[in-house]
């Protein structure tokens, strides 16, 4: 892969917003700062914050065994994703891959930035067709996006799989890990080094029980982090956000209780799900939520919602036809959930 050529040539000559107090937030002795016109008077939120969040990529550092400098921090995935594009896409030329059912932010954020979004289907066993997806990458192809596990299936890509695309495809592969923590597979954050065109995403959002904070996290080489950090809004991730996760990944102990906790009550989920007479498959899950198969998706969804239950209709999705998506909750939620589910 040639990370040049992928580069769009107004982000390469572009010159980067240079703020204030960049050169010297690492300044041994106590300055004092009369350089961006904030208000002097210390509350804890009266300074700009952190626009490289040091501190915060110390800690997932440590917790992720990643070197700091390959991790990227924005205002929630969504955001890291959006740089993706305005970085390596060129508007109305260029094109990316996503392959449906996944999430819906990529072809969201292809449109937005007037990217084609060529979809490629999942196959019957939602794996990607391989063959079919490269069949379809041509020179203005930029990024395949993959999802594992993938929402809303929950299954995991297969190692072949993706190996597969990362070896054929001179472009970008963006494997999004937002459910990895619910996995039984490992990460592929250990072969971030092993190949220049893989670039990982995680977010705090899910097993991290942060999604109001909004903190996403791209992990990818050097190189790509760079070109991104050149484009990245200097402030970002905002205070209040940083020092939260700072706080939190602290004590990951507690993070990852909860994750076991999750884990059992998924289980215990599962099982109760087979024995309702109207649900005809209850898809396996890598993730914190599961995928049923139901004999009217529209009309089980309207009896939970009039039982106070939300939950998510995925129906009109290619291979989910009547396909229910159910984020698995704390065990009185599950519990009232299946009793409901039993009656109707
Ligand atoms: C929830 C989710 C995310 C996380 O998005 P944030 O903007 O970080 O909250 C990313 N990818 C997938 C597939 C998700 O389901």
């Amino acid at each position: 892969m040639d990370l040049d050529k992928l580069i769009r040539d107004n982000i390469k000559t572009m010159q980067s917003y240079s703020s204030a107090r960049d050169e010297f937030q690492d300044a041994e002795e106590k300055m004092i700062y009369l350089d961006a016109n904030e208000n002097p008077n210390e509350n804890g939120i009266n300074r700009y914050p952190d626009t490289q969040q040091k501190s915060v990529k110390k800690l997932l550092s440590e917790i992720k065994k990643v070197s700091k400098n390959q991790i990227l921090l924005g205002n929630g995935s969504d955001e890291v994703l959006d740089l993706l594009f305005r970085a390596f896409c060129e508007p109305n030329k260029d094109n990316v891959i996503t392959l449906p059912p996944t999430y819906g932010m990529y072809g969201v954020l292809a449109n937005l930035n007037a990217i084609e979004n060529k979809e490629v289907l999942l196959n019957d066993e939602f794996e990607p067709n391989v063959e079919q997806i490269l069949s379809e990458v041509n020179e203005n192809t930029k990024i395949i996006f993959l999802c594992s596990p993938n929402n809303p299936t929950g299954n995991s890509i297969s190692d072949e799989s993706i190996v597969t695309l990362l070896k054929n495809f001179n472009g970008l592969v963006v494997l999004d890990e937002a459910y990895i923590d619910f996995s039984s597979k490992e990460s592929w954050l250990t072969e971030i080094n092993d190949y220049p065109n893989l670039v990982i995403f995680q977010t705090l959002s899910k097993a991290y029980g942060m999604a109001g904070i909004r903190l996403g996290i791209l992990y990818a080489s050097i190189e790509i982090i760079a070109v991104l950090n050149k484009i990245k809004p200097p402030y970002n991730v905002n205070i209040l956000t940083q020092n939260k996760a700072l706080e939190k990944l602290e004590n990951t102990k507690k993070i990852f209780k909860q994750v076991s906790g999750i884990q059992i009550e998924k289980e215990f989920l599962f099982k109760q799900l087979l024995q309702v007479k109207f649900i005809e498959k209850v898809y396996p899950s890598d993730a914190n939520f599961i995928l049923i198969k139901v004999d009217n998706a529209n009309k089980r969804y309207q009896q939970l919602l009039e039982n106070g239950i939300v939950i998510r209709n995925r129906t009109t999705q290619p291979l989910c036809e009547n396909c229910l998506r159910i984020t698995i909750g704390t065990s009185a939620e599950n519990l009232k959930l299946i009793n409901t589910l039993k009656v109707l």
